[in-house]
């Protein structure tokens, strides 16, 4: 894999930029790589070096892939040779429902987000890997944005742009010095864990479904990636985590009461781990600066909400910010929030409902119930899903 080519800060610094992304995740990428198209100065940073593990469950429910393929991105997923899925297998206790999926494709994240920086750049962005950004405080109604540019915790520089737009992901960590986007974390917030195993030895678990282990502490997903590795995902709470004394020991709990095998080699794995998911949403603009994607608000994943939304956003951003270059006015966020509003806050619905849903005993009972007398009536929720 050729790297991707990177700017050093010294080059970054020297520019004023039409627009600084940060966060090269499936919002920040995809929204720079539409900038890098519209002819806009763009500066991409991300404070990781690519390719990078990401937890997630690594697939696209259609919506996403409709969408990727509209800008001209789907190419991408076919010479990653992304997984084709068509079903979504759900084990609680035991006890089994299928539900037919309208399509989706299984992508490892280390590939995905390499590929659409790949994009970004090559559309004419310039990229600023393995830094840090850090919007400074300051919000005076001027004519530029600047954030803080870090290497390895220390402070190496910054950069100006007309408008910066946020695409870093949960807790959105660049805005830790902006008091307006405080991020509150729910008291209940579970934790995501996951790993991603090579194929060779595993014979569970085929390609094109969604495998999901639910329990009353949360949840387990499993699903076949390119070269027939498995990515597994989970949320789960905090404290079922502590009781079982290890985030391995936690999933392996749960696929064992749901009734799914167990993987080889996973409890020779250090999971990886984020912080705590759900968290208050945040007003997903302010002057010269905009939100997208998880960095606006955590939406719990079923069949691929996560990445649909990011993707969702970050070209509708590309699309809109380009008015706010020279003269930003109130109605610009205002036509955000509404964007915003309706590409993912009534998606919310659905998530929030289902969430709610899966952290009953009781409820998660009656619904498996429900679902395999009338398999009808999940169709139209995932088809809302997924459209
Ligand atoms: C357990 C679990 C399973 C999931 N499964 C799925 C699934 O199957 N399908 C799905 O669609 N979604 C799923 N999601 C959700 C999905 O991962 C997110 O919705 C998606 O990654 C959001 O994309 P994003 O671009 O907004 O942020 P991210 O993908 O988080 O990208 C943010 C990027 O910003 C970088 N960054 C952070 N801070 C800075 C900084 N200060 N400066 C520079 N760079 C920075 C990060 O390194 C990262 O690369 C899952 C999530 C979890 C927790």
């Amino acid at each position: 894999m050729t790297p991707l080519k990177t700017i050093s800060i010294a080059e970054a610094s020297s520019r004023h930029w039409d627009v600084i992304v940060i966060g090269a995740g499936p919002a920040g990428a995809v929204a720079a790589y539409q900038l890098g198209r519209s002819g806009l100065q763009a500066l991409l940073i991300e404070r990781k070096i690519f390719p990078r593990y990401k937890v997630c469950g690594g697939c696209l429910n259609q919506r996403a892939v409709n969408t990727l393929t509209e800008v001209g991105l789907g190419g991408v997923l076919d010479d990653l040779k992304a997984v084709p899925l068509d079903q979504f297998q759900i084990r609680y206790q035991g006890r089994e429902l299928q539900i037919p999926l309208p399509g989706g494709l299984a992508v490892s994240r280390s590939a995905l987000d390499v590929e659409l920086t790949r994009m970004a750049l090559e559309s004419g962005v310039s990229f600023l890997s393995e830094t840090a950004a850090l919007v400074c405080g300051d919000s005076h109604p001027g004519q530029t944005r600047m954030v803080e540019l870090f290497q390895q915790g220390a402070l190496c520089g910054t950069a100006r742009a007309s408008v910066i737009l946020v695409a870093d992901g949960l807790g959105h960590p660049s805005l830790q010095n902006c008091e307006e986007f405080e991020s509150v974390v729910s008291q209940d917030s579970r934790i995501g864990v996951g790993v991603l195993l090579p194929g060779g030895q595993i014979q569970d678990y085929p390609a094109g479904t969604i495998h999901m282990a639910i329990h009353k502490h949360g949840y387990v997903g499993l699903a076949r990636v390119e070269e027939g590795q498995l990515n597994i995902a989970a949320a789960m709470d905090r404290s079922f985590i502590k009781q079982q004394q290890s985030p391995t020991g936690a999933v392996v709990r749960i696929l064992q009461e749901s009734g799914f095998p167990i993987p080889p080699a996973i409890g020779e794995q250090n999971l990886k781990g984020t912080i705590p998911l759900t968290r208050k949403t945040v007003r997903p603009v302010a002057h010269r600066l905009i939100l997208v994607g998880d960095a606006a608000g955590y939406l719990e994943p079923f069949t691929g909400e996560g990445m649909s939304n990011a993707i969702s956003e970050g070209i509708a951003a590309a699309s809109i910010l380009p008015r706010g270059l020279h003269d930003w006015e109130q109605s610009l966020e205002q036509e955000w929030l509404q964007v915003h509003q309706t590409l993912t806050m009534q998606r919310l619905h659905w998530c929030r409902w289902l969430a709610q849903l899966l952290r009953s005993p009781t409820a998660i009972g009656v619904g498996l119930r429900l679902f395999r007398w009338f398999p009808g009536i999940a169709r139209p929720i995932v088809a809302s899903l997924n459209h």
